[in-house]
């Protein structure tokens, strides 16, 4: 005999990113330093960071840098510089990402109750949330008896979600 496995009542709750398609998400910090040292003046850890460096329109060295952590030890080498008499300066900023998704979030979230289902194979009685499913035709999922491991052993399928009908 089929089993229907129910939606939990109490667990029905509105999406609230219902019909949403795009998200924004912040992408990771990036850090821009300037500073008068040439690149050979900069500790070696620093030097990688360096992307170009050039005599400025007074003379003046300008190195400029790229780096994606700022850690204490960049902050303190920072202090340091400044502090010598020299020119060290940082900018960070983030770019924000559109993201479309494919899919339309679902007007409501709910759980499935977890009855127990017969295995027709070895008779034991198992937790629906027990049985695994694999894939080994790339089409057909197939439930495996935790007790057993015989495929396709179940007979249940779950509530459809209607809305009226639950709610
Ligand atoms: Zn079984």
């Amino acid at each position: 005999m089929k089993v229907i496995v129910k939606i939990k009542k109490d667990s029905i709750k509105k999406n609230p990113n219902a019909g949403r398609d795009t998200y924004h998400m912040p992408m990771a910090w990036e850090t821009t330093f300037t500073t008068n040292l040439k690149p050979p003046d900069l500790p070696s850890w620093l030097q990688e960071y360096v992307r170009e460096w050039s005599l400025g329109e007074t003379s003046s060295i300008d190195t400029k840098g790229i780096i994606g952590i700022v850690d204490d030890r960049f902050i303190d080498y920072a202090k340091s510089v400044i502090e010598s008499g020299n020119r060290f300066s940082i900018e960070s900023h983030r770019d924000i990402q559109t993201i479309r998704s494919m899919t339309h979030e679902p007007e409501y979230h709910y759980e499935y109750e977890n009855p127990k289902v017969n295995c027709s194979h070895c008779n034991a009685m198992v937790k629906v949330n027990d049985i695994s499913e694999d894939e080994f035709d790339g089409d057909h999922l197939f439930q495996i008896c935790p007790e057993c491991g015989t495929l396709d052993t179940f007979d249940f399928e779950y509530e459809k979600f209607t809305y009226g009908k639950n709610l």
